[in-house]
C-alpha cells in the first residue's frame, strides 16, 4: 500500500488512539488483513496486539468481531474504547438480558463497530443470525492459543471458532502472546480455512536479566534478590497460603509488601492493586491471579518463590517487569524434587492431547530451570525462536567462570531426569503385562554441550577413578563399559558426589555399591 495510505492511517491512529505511529509489525499485519488475507500474529504482551483489530474497526466500514476468552478483558477493552469514542459492545454470560439485547440492537442497527463475544455466545443460533445480516470485515480471535491443545489455557469452546469463521467468511486474524511452534501449527489447522500470513514478533526482552536458583532458604533468597526495597516488584507464589505468609514475612522485615490472591475479598484485592500502582516500592506477593491487565511500566523485578507452572505462563509473568525498557531482573526458585515429579511421565491415554500438552509445558519449564546454557536463549528456543546468548542471565553473566555453575545445573538436570524415571518405576505397581513407562525422550541437555573444562580438578580425578571402576566391573561381567554406566552418569556422579545408595543416580548404574565406594574413598 502506498505512503499516502500509511499517512492517512497514522492520522487516524493519532486522532482516535493517541499514538504517533504504529509499533513494529502492526502496520504489516493490518495491511495483510486489508488485502483480504488471513493472519496469525504471535506477539509478546505489550506489543500492541489489540490495535490489530481495533484499528480496522476504527477505519471501518463494517463490523469487527473479536472472540475473547475473558469477560474481564472484554470489559477493560470496552471501557478503553468508550473513552476513545469507538462504539463497541460485548456478548458474554455475565450480562443480564437487557444488556444483551442492547448489544444485539447496537450490532443490528449498525451502530457498533466492534463486537466482543465469548466463543460459546458466537456459536448460538441468535448470534449467527445477527451476524449474517451484518457486513463483517474482520473476524479476530484474541488469545488464540486457547484454540490449541498445546496452548496453556486450552478451552474446548475455542475449537468451534474455525467453523464459525468459515461461515462468516471475513478475513481471520488470530493473535496470541504465547505460542510455541506446536501451538502455532494447531492454531493454523483449527482456525484457518486457508494458509494465513504468519507474523512472529521477537520474544526477546534485552532488558530482562533472568536467573534461577535451587530453593534452599526461600525467604533469605527472596530478600537477597529484592535488596533494600524501594523498587516495585512482584513475587509469585504457588499457593494463597504461601502468598499470605511470605507477604507477612517481608512486611515484618521492613518491605512494603502486600498479598494478592483470589482468596482475598474484593475490597482488599483492589486496595492492594491500587497501592501497587500508586505507591513506589510496593512488593506484590501474589498468586498468578495477579497480572492479567497489569500494565505498570516501572516494575523492576519479578520473582517466583516456587517453580512456575508452565513456560508460557512464566514468560507472561516475567514480562510484567521492565515494560519501560529499563533494566529489570527476575529470579525463579525451584525444588529439584518438585521438578522430578513434573518430569514424571504421566500415565495418560495417547489420544489425550490436552494432558500431553500440559505435560510438555511442565517439562519445558523444568528444562529451563535446569538449563546449563543461556536462559533467554533456552526460553526463546522453546518458543521456536533462534537467538544468541543474552549476556545478562545468571549463566551468561558468569562468563568462563560460570562453568562450575553450569556443570552443577547440568548434573542437577541429570539427577532430576533420573529421579523422575525412578519415581515412575516405583509408581503404583506397574503390571507385568503393561509396557514400561516411557522415559523422558530428550535428555535435559545435550551432554556434549558440557565441555571437559566444566569439571574441577577434584571432579576430574573422581571421574577418572569412576571410569576405572567401570572398566573393572565391565570385565568382571563381560559386558561393554557403556552398559555398566554411561559417561554422562559418571560425570554427574563426579560432580554431585551422592553419599547414599538410594540416590537416583545410582539407579542408572550396575553395581552401585562399587561406585559409591569409589566416591567415598576419593577426596
Ligand atoms: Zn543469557
Amino acid at each position: 500500500m502506498s505512503g499516502t495510505a500509511r499517512a492517512g492511517a497514522r492520522e487516524l491512529l493519532r486522532s482516535i488512539f493517541g499514538f504517533s505511529d504504529f509499533l513494529p509489525g502492526q502496520w504489516e499485519i493490518i495491511q495483510a488483513l486489508r488485502a483480504g488475507r488471513d493472519a496469525l500474529a504471535v506477539m509478546p504482551t505489550g506489543s500492541g496486539k489489540s490495535l490489530l483489530y481495533q484499528f480496522p474497526a476504527a477505519a471501518g466500514p463494517g463490523l469487527v468481531i473479536v472472540a475473547s476468552p475473558l469477560i474481564a478483558l472484554m470489559r477493560d477493552q470496552l471501557r478503553a474504547l468508550a473513552d476513545k469514542g469507538l462504539p463497541a459492545v460485548a456478548l458474554h454470560s455475565a450480562q443480564d438480558d437487557a444488556e444483551a439485547l442492547a448489544a444485539y440492537d447496537a450490532v443490528a442497527s449498525g451502530r457498533a463497530r466492534l463486537l466482543y463475544a465469548a466463543p460459546e455466545r458466537l456459536a448460538t443460533e441468535g448470534t449467527q443470525n445477527l451476524l449474517r445480516k451484518n457486513r463483517v470485515t474482520l473476524f479476530a480471535v484474541d488469545e488464540a492459543h486457547c484454540v490449541s491443545h498445546w496452548g496453556h489455557e486450552f478451552r474446548p469452546d475455542y475449537r468451534g471458532l474455525g467453523e464459525i469463521a468459515r461461515k462468516i467468511g471475513a478475513p481471520v486474524l488470530a493473535v496470541t502472546a504465547t505460542a510455541g511452534p506446536r501451538t502455532r501449527d494447531d492454531i493454523r489447522r483449527s482456525l484457518f480455512a486457508r494458509e494465513p500470513d504468519v507474523f512472529i514478533h521477537s520474544f526477546a526482552r534485552p532488558n530482562l536479566a533472568l536467573s534461577f536458583a535451587r530453593k534452599r532458604a526461600g525467604l533469605r533468597q527472596i530478600l537477597d534478590f529484592i535488596g533494600k526495597g524501594g523498587e516495585s516488584g512482584i513475587v509469585y507464589c504457588n499457593s494463597r497460603r504461601m502468598a499470605d505468609v511470605l507477604a507477612a514475612d517481608l512486611a515484618r522485615l521492613g518491605l512494603d509488601a502486600l498479598p494478592y490472591h483470589a482468596g482475598l475479598d474484593a475490597y482488599a484485592r483492589s486496595a492492594h492493586q491500587d497501592a501497587f500502582f500508586a505507591r513506589k516500592g510496593v512488593v506484590m506477593v501474589a498468586t498468578i491471579a495477579f497480572g492479567m491487565g497489569v500494565d505498570k511500566p516501572d516494575v523492576r523485578f519479578v520473582a517466583h518463590a516456587g517453580a512456575p507452572g508452565s513456560i508460557e505462563g512464566y514468560y507472561q509473568e516475567i514480562g510484567r517487569a521492565g515494560r519501560d525498557g529499563a533494566p529489570a531482573r527476575t529470579l525463579a526458585l525451584f525444588d529439584p524434587r518438585e521438578l522430578a515429579l513434573r518430569w514424571r511421565t504421566p500415565e495418560i491415554a495417547a489420544e489425550n492431547e490436552a494432558a500431553a500438552g500440559d505435560y510438555a509445558r511442565r517439562k519445558a519449564m523444568a528444562r529451563l530451570c535446569l538449563a546449563s546454557a543461556c536462559r533467554f536463549q533456552t526460553l526463546l528456543a522453546e518458543f521456536g525462536e533462534e537467538s544468541g546468548p543474552c549476556g545478562k542471565c545468571d549463566h551468561c553473566r558468569g562468563g568462563p567462570l560460570a562453568w562450575p555453575r553450569r556443570a552443577r545445573a547440568a548434573a542437577l538436570g541429570w539427577r532430576v531426569a533420573a529421579e523422575s524415571r525412578f519415581a515412575a518405576f516405583a509408581g503404583e505397581g506397574v503390571e507385568e503385562t503393561e509396557a514400561e513407562p516411557v522415559p523422558p525422550s530428550e535428555p535435559v541437555l545435550d551432554p556434549a554441550a558440557m565441555p571437559e573444562t566444566a569439571l574441577t580438578v577434584n571432579e576430574t580425578r573422581l571421574l577418572r577413578a569412576l571410569q576405572a571402576e567401570r572398566l573393572r566391573i565391565a570385565r568382571r561381567l563381560g559386558s561393554p563399559p557403556r552398559a555398566v554406566a554411561s559417561e554422562e552418569t559418571l560425570r554427574a556422579l563426579a560432580v554431585t558426589r551422592p553419599e547414599r545408595l538410594d540416590d537416583p543416580l545410582f539407579a542408572r548404574v550396575q553395581a552401585p555399591a562399587a561406585f559409591l565406594n569409589v566416591i567415598e574413598s576419593c577426596d
